[in-house]
Order: structure tokens, then C-alpha cells, then sequence
């Protein structure tokens, strides 16, 4: 138990409007020059996943931050915990041991500092009232902003019947070890978020299915031929480009096609397609090369009879290069269509493996899925597998958590829009009943990850008073 004085809890029945947050607002707007200090002190830190070492199992630099942003939640009154460098905890202590969990993360993606125009990815820097830098939005902006706001609620002695529970994750961008280091140690918190999402609020999260499709057939050796095919760079990334080396003396059919070119490389010939890369869940931004490449080539003959069979029941099958409809899989549950883009393809003398990133609705099923792919691979002769599988989440709006949530950003906000469905995963899904709420506004073309990665003062701001209600509704 805290030793805190309760004595205020005598007759509050946590109604928020008992709670003066005009007061804990004004409290944060005078705050704000050290949340920021502390913000780009921790973006300072390069906490790029790097090679272990003692105490240090995501590397030093991760360590560093996480030490930073321990000391961070000491001084603003938390009782904080370092749990074998894997994740942080910093606890508000409630008058139960039931928790409310903030599940946020101190590592970041690694920034190329030649693509960085404002400043360097981890010599933050503010400009017209941005906050530029790597992780500036994932997720260091908003883990400061939550740390904050549930830490202004302590100073005002508003009482809390939960324990507030932040998680600070150190891997969430390169395997998630953290989390399950933290679930082989402790309980999931009873319920919270992660400011890792979008605003409103993210209340589903499709399913994530990468499948490859195996196809072989007889080598040629000899003639004008196929030699190889290479499309794509990852299995959750629509290709920018894609590839076929043939042998001397291959002859294909050319009438300017848009985006493909022909030319000559050791003697070889190479076609090679150009398009436009997006996110593996968000197919309809992008221009698929793989597939404008098997198409150009369908229309071809070449040897060996194998590749160029397969090529064409390809083009057939990938007509629709984003839903899914021609591989059987278009599916709708009104809320989330499935999503389907071929993203990898390798062919050889003698084979082919091709791998789609295929995200399914949020009220869809994994194994109706897995039916329809292996129907499809026993249909073909095809080989599958599935090296990912991640189940859908989805609670409804008027669950408990979303309607606490969606009225705490509302609140500060005025924001009316409904909660989204992304067809990305987030940190949300570690553990149940938790659901990713901010801080990228769902309309934005989505910064995290990229370069020039920013997070607005305002933001900064905003998100301060919304998760100092958000946690107030849940832990009250
Ligand atoms: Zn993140």
C-alpha cells in the first residue's frame, strides 16, 4: 500500500467530474518545457536494437535509454523497476494491487542520417513547433506525454482505487522479447492501452497472414531461357521493383509497356518493372512491380515450359494484386476487407516461391484462411507455408475500455470521429484488453518509422491531457 493520504477518497465515487482537470491541464501546460527537455534528452539516445551485453540484452544504447527514462518516472514519483533490461516499470500505486498497464516502448527503428533534412535522427531538434527526430513519435513523444499526465494526477492527490503500471518495452520494433520476458515474470495488467497507435482509438487490428506458395518444375539447361526472377525486398512491403534475367539470345515481344524496360547486362537480357512501394497492409498506395512484371512476361514465350506455365496462371491469380480475388480469398466483414499483396517472388532454373502479406478482417477466421490457401496449393500442385500468423483484435466501441478511452480524447479534443481499424499490428495485441490509443492522428500519411520523424508540441501537449484522463477513467 502507498502512503499516500486517501482521506479524500471519503465520499468520491470517481465521477470525473469531481476531478478538477482544468486545474491538472493548467498544471501540464507549465510542465511543458521540461516534458519536452526530457523528450529530446531521450531521443538523444540512439536506441537501435544492437549486440547484447550485461544487463543489456537489446544493447547499450537501449540500456541507456532505458535508464533515462527510469530516472524520469523516479523524479516524477513513480516507483520504478528495471527488470533485467528488457523492460522498465514504473508504478503509481492505488489503493489495490489491480493494475491499469501503459504499455509503451524506448526503442526505435535505425535512421539513416543522410535522408534526415531538419537535423540528424538523434540530435533532436525543434523547429516551428515540431519535435524532429528518430522515435520522436514511436514512441518516445507519447511514453513522456503518459508518464506525465499519470504523474500530475499523483500531484493533485486524485485518487486512484488501481495501480497504474507502466510497461517500458525495449524491443518492441525487432521481436517483442520484451514482452514475453515480462509475461514469463509477471500477470498482464487487468486492462490498458498503448500509446503507440492512432488517435481516436484503434479498436481492431486485422490479422496478419504471410504465406509463400512453392511451385517446381523440370530444368532446362539449354536454348534461350529464364534464367531467374527477383522481385521484392520484404514480405510486409509492396515492391518498388522486380527483375527477370533471361539468357543470350532471348527475344521478347517490347511495345513500350508502361514501367518496364529492357537491356542488356554480361550478355544477359533484363526486363526489369518499376513501381511504387507501400506498406504490405495498405497495398491500394502502392504500384505492385512484381505483379506488372509477371504480367509483361505472361505475355511472352520463353523457356523453360514450366517457368513460363507458371508465370501465366500468376498473372491469372494476381489479377487482383490488393484483395485477393483471384487467389479466392476476398473477404469483407464490413468493418476491414482483406488485404492481400504479393510482395516476394523468386524463381530459379528449376522453381518458383512466391510470398503475399495478406491481412484478414478483425471478425474474420485464421483457420477459414489456412482452408482456402491449401485448397488453392493442392489445386496448383503448390507447396504452402506460413512463417507468420498473428490473430485479428477487435472490441467493439461500446466495450468499458474503448468508451473510457474514446471519451477521454473526445474530452480534450473535440475530436468526434469513431475508433479506426488498421491493418498493421501494434503492441496492443501483447496482451489482452489492451487497445492502442494515439497519438498519430488516424488521417496522417504516417510518420513513424520514417525520416524527418516528428511529433508536434501541441501533440505533445494533447497527448498529456488525454492519457492523464485516459488513465484516470480506467484506474479510478
Ligand atoms: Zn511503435
Amino acid at each position: 500500500m502507498s502512503d499516500r493520504d486517501w482521506t479524500g477518497l471519503l465520499g468520491f465515487d470517481g465521477d470525473p467530474a469531481q476531478v478538477d482537470f482544468d486545474r491538472i491541464d493548467a498544471a501540464l501546460e507549465s510542465y511543458y518545457p521540461q516534458m519536452e527537455r526530457d523528450l529530446l534528452a531521450l531521443i538523444s539516445y540512439p536506441s537501435v536494437q544492437g549486440e547484447p551485453d550485461w544487463r543489456a540484452p537489446f544493447g547499450q544504447d537501449v540500456r541507456d535509454a532505458l535508464d533515462f527514462a527510469l530516472g524520469v518516472a523516479v523524479t516524477l514519483g513513480f516507483r520504478a523497476e528495471d527488470v533485467d533490461g528488457y523492460v522498465g516499470l514504473a508504478d503509481l500505486e492505488g489503493y489495490s494491487d489491480e493494475q491499469v498497464g501503459v504499455l509503451c516502448h524506448l526503442d526505435v527503428v535505425p535512421a539513416r542520417a543522410e535522408d534526415w533534412t531538419v537535423c540528424p535522427p538523434f540530435e533532436p531538434c525543434v523547429k516551428e513547433g515540431r519535435i524532429y527526430g528518430r522515435g520522436a513519435l514511436d514512441d518516445k513523444g507519447p511514453t513522456i506525454a503518459a508518464l506525465y499526465g499519470a504523474a500530475v494526477l499523483a500531484d493533485f492527490g486524485v485518487p486512484l482505487s488501481k495501480t497504474v503500471r507502466f510497461i517500458l518495452g525495449c524491443n518492441e520494433e525487432s521481436g517483442m522479447e520484451c514482452v514475453k520476458y515480462y509475461l514469463s515474470k509477471f500477470d498482464p495488467p487487468a486492462l490498458g492501452f498503448t500509446p503507440d497507435g492512432r488517435f481516436p482509438l484503434v479498436n481492431g487490428e486485422k490479422g496478419i497472414c504471410h504465406f509463400a506458395l512453392s511451385a517446381r518444375w523440370p530444368a532446362e539447361d539449354n536454348g534461350p531461357r529464364l534464367l531467374s526472377l527477383r522481385a521484392g525486398s520484404a514480405a510486409n512491403i509492396v515492391p518498388a521493383r522486380a527483375e527477370a534475367v533471361f539468357s543470350p539470345d532471348t527475344e521478347l515481344r517490347f511495345h513500350g509497356e508502361e514501367g518496364i524496360t529492357l537491356s542488356q547486362r554480361d550478355g544477359c537480357l533484363v526486363v526489369t518493372a518499376e513501381g511504387k512501394a507501400a506498406h504490405g497492409s495498405l497495398p491500394e498506395q502502392g504500384r505492385n512491380a512484381l505483379t506488372e512484371l509477371v504480367r509483361f512476361l505472361a505475355g511472352q514465350s520463353f523457356a523453360p515450359e514450366g517457368a513460363h506455365a507458371y508465370l501465366s496462371r500468376l498473372a491469372q491469380l494476381l489479377a487482383d494484386d490488393k484483395y485477393g480475388a483471384g487467389l479466392g480469398l476476398a473477404e469483407d466483414d464490413g468493418l476491414s476487407p482483406l488485404t492481400c499483396s504479393p510482395n516476394l517472388l523468386e524463381i530459379d532454373g528449376d522453381g518458383a516461391t512466391l510470398t503475399c502479406d495478406c491481412r484478414f478482417p478483425v471478425r474474420g477466421k485464421s483457420d477459414d484462411l489456412l482452408a482456402k490457401l491449401n485448397a488453392l496449393a493442392a489445386a496448383e500442385g503448390w507447396e504452402l507455408s506460413v512463417p507468420t500468423l498473428h490473430q485479428p483484435l477487435y472490441m467493439a466501441p461500446d466495450t468499458e475500455l474503448a468508451r473510457e478511452l474514446l471519451a477521454a480524447y473526445r474530452e480534450v479534443s473535440g475530436d468526434p470521429h469513431e475508433p479506426i481499424v488498421m491493418g498493421c499490428g501494434t503492441y496492443a495485441k501483447a496482451f489482452p484488453n489492451f487497445l492502442a490509443f494515439g497519438a498519430e492522428a488516424a488521417e496522417s500519411p504516417g510518420l513513424a518509422h520514417q525520416a524527418d520523424e516528428y511529433f508536434s508540441s501541441a501533440d505533445l501537449l494533447l497527448c498529456a491531457k488525454v492519457y492523464a484522463r485516459a488513465i484516470y477513467r480506467l484506474a479510478k
